[in-house]
C-alpha cells in the first residue's frame, strides 16, 4: 500500500475559498463593467511564455528577472535527458526552449499586439487582463508567489498626456466602485532614452562619490541599474538619497511638456496625485509617465497598483515604433484592504433551501427547484431525506434567506410553506405566487 502522505498548497501558493471568493468575483466583474465603459476590451493570454521575452522587455539587472522566475525546460515529464546533456556538454546549446510562468503580462500583451498584426487594430488598441502571475519571493503578508493582477494597456501611434491621465482616471474611478479606502496617487516622469540616459550617467557619477556610505544593494545598483538605488528603502541611506541630482531637472523640453500637459490633464479630471521624484519602478521598460497607487491597511506592502509609459518596448520586442501605457493592480492586497476596511458589499448567496420530508414530498421538491433556478434563484436541494429541524439548521448555516418547507400537508393540498430566516415569519402559497413573490424579492434585492 503507498506510504500516507498529506499534501499541502505550496509555498506563497494559496486557496481562495468561498465565501472570500465572491468577493474576488465581484472586484473582477467591477473592473470589466468600469473598463469597458472606458472602451477597454479583455485580452486572454497564455500562461507561459519563452522566457527571452521577459528577460528582453523587464531587464535582466531587476529583481523579478534576476531571482523571482519561476524557469523550466520545454519538456514533458519524464523524458530521459541524456542526450539533451550531452547537447549542453559539447556544444553549449540547450535541447529545448526555456519557458517561464509569467511574472507579469505586459510582456505578453506586447507580444500577442506584434504577432497579431500592430496594422489590425483601428485606432489604438485598448486592452485589459486579468489573472495569476508567478514570482519567486519571500512570501509575507500581501506578498505571494502567485498573486493575481488586473491590468490595462493601451498601445498605438500617440503618446499624448491625455491617455496617460485618462488610464489613470479609469483606474480610480473603479478603486472607487469598490469601495478601496485612504488611495494615494504618486506621480512622476522618469524621462525619454535620450534625458534618462544623461541623468542616468549624472546619477552614477554622484553616487560613486558617496559609494562607501552604501550598502551592499546599492553599491551593486551604481553600476547595473542607478535608478534602483532611489528605490532603496534602507533607512541610513535615505538622507544620502535626498541630495542627489533629481530627474525632474534634467528633463528633456519634450518630456517635461508632456509631464506638464499630463498634471493639466489630471487637474481637468479631478485627480488628486503627489510628487515623488524618486518612483522608478522596478522594471526596465518604462519610460516618461510612472506612477504607483498605495491604498490603507496593509502594512509595508501597500502599492495596489503600478504603472506607466512604455514607449521602447514594442520596438525591443521587434515590432514597429510604438507608444504604449499601462498599469497592473494587485487584486490580492486590494481585495485586502476592502476586506480590512470592512465596508463589503452585499453579495448575493443561496436563496432558497429546500426542506422536504416524506418520500411524496421529493418530486415536487426536484420539479419546484428546477422552476425557481429557472427563474435565476440559487437554490439548495438535499439529495437526502433530513429531519425538519435538522434541514433548518443546514438552510440557516448555509445563509438561505428562505426554508421551502414541504411536507406532508404541503403535498396533499398542492402548497408550499415559504419561511423567512432572519425572523422565522411564514407564508403558504400556491406555485404561482410563490414563483412570482419571490421572483419580485430577488429583482428588489438581487438575493
Ligand atoms: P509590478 O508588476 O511589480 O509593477 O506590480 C504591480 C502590483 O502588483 C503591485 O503594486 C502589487 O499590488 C502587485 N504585486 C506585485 N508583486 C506581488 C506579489 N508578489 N504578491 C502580491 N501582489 C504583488
Amino acid at each position: 500500500m503507498a506510504e500516507k502522505r498529506e499534501f499541502r498548497a505550496i509555498k506563497g501558493m494559496r486557496d481562495i475559498l468561498p465565501p472570500d471568493s465572491a468577493l474576488w468575483n465581484w472586484f473582477e466583474e467591477s473592473a470589466r463593467e468600469v473598463f469597458e465603459t472606458y472602451g477597454f476590451r479583455d485580452i486572454r493570454l497564455p500562461i507561459l511564455e519563452q522566457t527571452e521575452l521577459f528577460a528582453r522587455s523587464i531587464g535582466a539587472d531587476t529583481d523579478v528577472v534576476g531571482k523571482e522566475m519561476y524557469t523550466f525546460a520545454d519538456r514533458p515529464y519524464g523524458v530521459d535527458d541524456s542526450s539533451g546533456r550531452y547537447l549542453v556538454e559539447q556544444r553549449g546549446v540547450l535541447p529545448f526552449d526555456l519557458l517561464t510562468l509569467r511574472p507579469e503580462a505586459t510582456a505578453s500583451v506586447v507580444r500577442a499586439y506584434i504577432e497579431h498584426g500592430p496594422h489590425n487594430w483601428p485606432g489604438s488598441a485598448k486592452l485589459y487582463y486579468m489573472g495569476p502571475m508567478f514570482r519567486h519571493e519571500r512570501p509575507q503578508k500581501g506578498r505571494y508567489r502567485q498573486f493575481y493582477q488586473i491590468g490595462a494597456e493601451v498601445l498605438g501611434q500617440s503618446d499624448a498626456p491625455g491617455i496617460d491621465a485618462e488610464a489613470i482616471e479609469m483606474l480610480l474611478v473603479f478603486f472607487k466602485r469598490v469601495r478601496l479606502k485612504n488611495i494615494k496617487l504618486q506621480l512622476n516622469s522618469i524621462g525619454c532614452k535620450d534625458c534618462r540616459s544623461k541623468y542616468v550617467e549624472l546619477l552614477r557619477e554622484e553616487l560613486l562619490k558617496v559609494k562607501e556610505q552604501l550598502g551592499a544593494d546599492s553599491q551593486r545598483r551604481i553600476e547595473t541599474n542607478p535608478l534602483r538605488v532611489l528605490d532603496s528603502k534602507v533607512p541610513h541611506e535615505q538622507p544620502i538619497i535626498e541630495t542627489l541630482p533629481r530627474i525632474s531637472d534634467h528633463l528633456c523640453a519634450a518630456c517635461r511638456e508632456h509631464f506638464a500637459a499630463l498634471k493639466v490633464e489630471l487637474k481637468l479630471r479631478g485627480v488628486e496625485y503627489e510628487e515623488n521624484w524618486r518612483l522608478v519602478r522596478g522594471l526596465d521598460y518604462y519610460t516618461r509617465t510612472t506612477f504607483e497607487v498605495t491604498a490603507s491597511g496593509l502594512g509595508s506592502q501597500n502599492a495596489v497598483c503600478g504603472g506607466g509609459r512604455y514607449d521602447g518596448l514594442v520596438e525591443l520586442l521587434g515590432g514597429p515604433p510604438t507608444k504604449g501605457i499601462g498599469f497592473a493592480i494587485g487584486s490580492d492586497r486590494a481585495i485586502l484592504s476592502i476586506q480590512e476596511a470592512g465596508d463589503l458589499p452585499d453579495l448575493p448567496g443561496l436563496a432558497v433551501f429546500v426542506a422536504w420530508m416524506g418520500p411524496k414530498a421529493y418530486v415536487p421538491a426536484i420539479q419546484i427547484t428546477r422552476k425557481l433556478r429557472e427563474a435565476g434563484l440559487a437554490v439548495e436541494l438535499p439529495a437526502d431525506e433530513m429531519k425538519f429541524k435538522k434541514s433548518l439548521g443546514l438552510a440557516d448555516k448555509l445563509g438561505a434567506k428562505y426554508a421551502l418547507i414541504l411536507g406532508e400537508d404541503e403535498v396533499a393540498s398542492g402548497t408550499f410553506t415559504l419561511k423567512r430566516l432572519k425572523d422565522a415569519d411564514q407564508k403558504k402559497m400556491n406555485e404561482n405566487d410563490l414563483l412570482e413573490y419571490l421572483e419580485s424579492e430577488r429583482r428588489g434585492s438581487r438575493a
